[in-house]
């Protein structure tokens, strides 16, 4: 019996190693992906439910992997985080889409920001420096945070976010309601929007929780004097449902999936309503 424990716990071992290994490949190809500017920034139209025009866009990083194809960034965001690469990714995809931002001249830009990127010290001065390089009005800058910024130290995310907000920039919260206490937060913290996440979304059918809960959603960003949007919206009657409801924007695969900067300018000019 002994015997075999021990050759249990060298399979485990080996196991172990191999996906240390794979870990340890997939960090080295990341870090080598960034200098190789294998790094793509995609574009999601945001729509504007009152004027039915696009309003903004979200940035979206994707990987380019020489052999693996279009890596998403669900595959490598964790691993940047835990190795912190995500801080130079993160000012990567801020530079990178202010940037590109100067080209749709009505439009926002919403960028992600990581938890990480959060506690760094140097976020505000980033966030600064890239607006002064780019030139972007900070007023066309959004920056998407989750709940999970929140929890841990409140009151220093308060300043963090305070002073964001005396950059000139917008801050959303992200993936609305999936959280811990949302509605505590929504009060004492400066949000100028409320992203309800596309799990609500994707369960609607108009009788159903989810869409009571994206109605109570829309009508407390209303009274809290808050741009609500929606993502993940997929379907024709998801978009009239929270048309009829009130939301002010809406974001899914219904209009577009993230797309190429170049494929967004057209999908832009081709735009006539919905
Ligand atoms: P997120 O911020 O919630 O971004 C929205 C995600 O929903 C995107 O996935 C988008 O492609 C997807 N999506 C949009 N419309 C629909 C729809 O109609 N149906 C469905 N099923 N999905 C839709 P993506 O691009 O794979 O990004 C996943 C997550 O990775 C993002 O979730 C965000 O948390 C993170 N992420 C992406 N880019 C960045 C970045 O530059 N920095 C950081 N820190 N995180 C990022
Ligand atoms: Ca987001
Ligand atoms: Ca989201
Ligand atoms: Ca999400």
């Amino acid at each position: 019996a002994k015997q075999a424990g021990r050759a249990t716990y060298r399979i485990f071992e080996a196991k172990m190693d191999q996906e240390l290994q794979a870990r340890k490949a997939l960090e080295y190809d990341l870090r080598q992906a960034v200098l190789k500017h294998e790094l793509e920034v995609h574009y999601q139209p945001l729509i504007d439910l009152d004027s039915k025009s696009i309003v903004a866009v979200e940035a979206l990083v994707r990987w380019r992997h020489p052999s693996r194809g279009l890596v998403s960034p669900m595959d490598f965001i964790p691993l940047a985080e835990e190795t912190g690469l995500i801080v130079g990714i993160g000012e990567w995809v801020l530079e990178k889409a202010c940037t590109q931002a100067l080209s749709w001249p009505q439009l926002r830009v919403a960028v992600n920001l990581s938890p990480i990127q959060f506690r760094n010290r140097d976020l505000i001065e980033t966030v600064r420096d890239v607006l002064t390089r780019t030139g972007l009005e900070p007023a066309r800058l959004e920056l998407e945070i989750t709940e999970s910024v929140l929890i841990n130290d409140a009151s220093s995310a308060l300043d963090i976010l305070n002073a964001l907000k005396d950059l000139g920039v917008r801050i959303a919260m992200d993936d609305f309601g999936t959280g811990y206490s949302s509605l505590g937060y929504l009060n004492s913290f400066p949000f100028d929007k409320i992203k309800i996440d596309r799990s609500f979304i994707g369960d609607m059918n108009g009788k159903d929780k989810s869409s009571a809960i994206v109605r109570s959603v829309i009508t407390l960003g209303q009274s809290l004097n808050m741009t609500t949007t929606a993502e993940g919206v997929e379907t024709a009657e998801q978009a009239t449902f929270l048309t009829q409801e009130g939301c002010n924007q809406i974001q899914g695969y219904y209009f577009s999936r993230p797309i190429a900067a170049d494929e967004f300018t057209i999908f832009l000019e081709n735009w006539t309503g919905f």
